[in-house]
């Protein structure tokens, strides 16, 4: 992918505050942190979002994201950590390479996360059953 910020990251080609490489991975500092310590980690090879992720690609990478998470958690002395991954355009994503972010939380520090609203019984059951149709291997 030639215009690729983050396979440019990979490669080098854009300089990034790594954190953690292997063969399959790599996790280097946001540039534009929500929080300290802010990391994303990435696939090496490009893959757009979680739809087309190779599974082992996947697996790798979930291992790689709970490494850092530990590292940013005790390098940070933050309470908490969230792991986010946007996956098209109205979920938030802007660079589409596939990335989990590591967002270090404290307590008070203010990041708003998804609100809550509610839902009837009955939907729940009508909408549980549309999913499980929709599962696949
Ligand atoms: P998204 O919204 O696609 O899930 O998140 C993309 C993330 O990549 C953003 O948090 C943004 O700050 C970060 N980002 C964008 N360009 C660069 C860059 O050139 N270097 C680094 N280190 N992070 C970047
Ligand atoms: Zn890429």
């Amino acid at each position: 992918m030639n215009d690729c910020i983050f396979c440019k990251i990979v490669s080098g080609e854009i300089p990034s505050h790594k954190v953690y490489e292997d063969n399959w991975s790599l996790a280097f500092l946001d540039i534009a942190p929500s929080s300290y310590g802010h990391t994303l980690v990435i696939p090496k090879d490009h893959f757009e979002n979680i739809y087309t992720l190779p599974d082992e690609t996947l697996a790798r990478l979930a291992l790689t994201a709970k490494k850092v998470a530990l590292a940013v958690k005790n390098a940070t002395l933050c309470d908490g950590v969230n792991l986010i991954m946007n996956n098209e355009k109205n979920a938030g994503q802007i660079i589409f390479h596939a990335h989990i972010h590591i967002i270090p939380r404290k307590e008070n520090d203010g990041l708003k996360l998804f609100p809550h609203g509610s839902s009837a019984n009955e939907e729940l059951i009508i909408l549980s059953e549309k999913i499980k149709e929709q599962i696949k291997d």
